[in-house]
């Protein structure tokens, strides 16, 4: 089992992340530098403003190290503007890791006092089915997807949450709030991903 697990803190509401995978049992290292990636098994990158996320991982040469991470397979859960970071095209921006097949917009539901909650269904296998408390602040939307893109949650007839292989999207703030469910989801994933992962690096000798 893994138990320490990154997240990105460079800008942004990183300490939530912490708190909520704390409560999963997992401890949240704060990655404020590249090289730190090496370390760990996965990686949160968290809300905020994309705009400066974008510049400070350009800034700290972040590119190619999140883009080694990403092809070795490494689970990344990026949650509102980590959402827009992973994106493969942001609507009228520049930038989009282009990670996950999904075309977003950022601030598409509108402005901060367009701010809203909606209890949404979860469609991940592990978890009780409740209904989920969905924090929407200034999100962006996802208006499109790949065909290997998997919903996982929908609000408003919306796409809001997404799984594309060892990559998790979120358009509102999981970390906010105590349903953990979403962090056990992410969680349970990068133990099973890092299982087949050593099971083929075993065949690969
Ligand atoms: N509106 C922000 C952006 O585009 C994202 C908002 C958020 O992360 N809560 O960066």
């Amino acid at each position: 089992m893994v138990k320490r697990i990154g997240v990105l803190a460079l800008q942004g509401d990183f300490r939530e992340h912490i708190k909520a995978i704390g409560k999963c049992g997992v401890k949240g290292i704060d990655i404020r530098l590249p090289a730190q990636l090496d370390g760990i098994e996965a990686l949160i990158i968290p809300g905020g403003e994309s705009t400066t996320i974008n510049k400070l991982l350009i800034k700290y040469n972040f590119i190619n190290a999140l883009d080694r991470f990403n092809d070795m397979g490494k689970p990344i859960f990026g949650t509102c503007a980590g959402m827009i970071m992973l994106a493969k095209k942001v609507v009228g921006e520049e930038f989009g890791l282009g990670f996950i097949d999904a075309t977003v917009q950022r601030n598409a539901y509108g402005r901060q006092i367009d701010s809203f909650e909606e209890y949404i269904d979860l469609k991940l296998n592990n978890l009780k089915k409740d209904k989920f408390k969905a924090i929407f602040i200034r999100a962006p939307k996802i208006l499109e997807i790949g065909e290997n893109v998997e919903v996982l949650a929908k609000a408003k007839n919306e796409i809001v949450l997404a799984r594309q292989e060892n990559v998790i999207i979120s358009s509102f703030h999981p970390e906010l709030g105590n349903d953990i469910r979403i962090h056990e989801y992410f969680l349970s994933m990068v133990n099973n991903l890092k299982k087949k992962r050593e099971k083929e690096n075993v065949r690969a000798f």
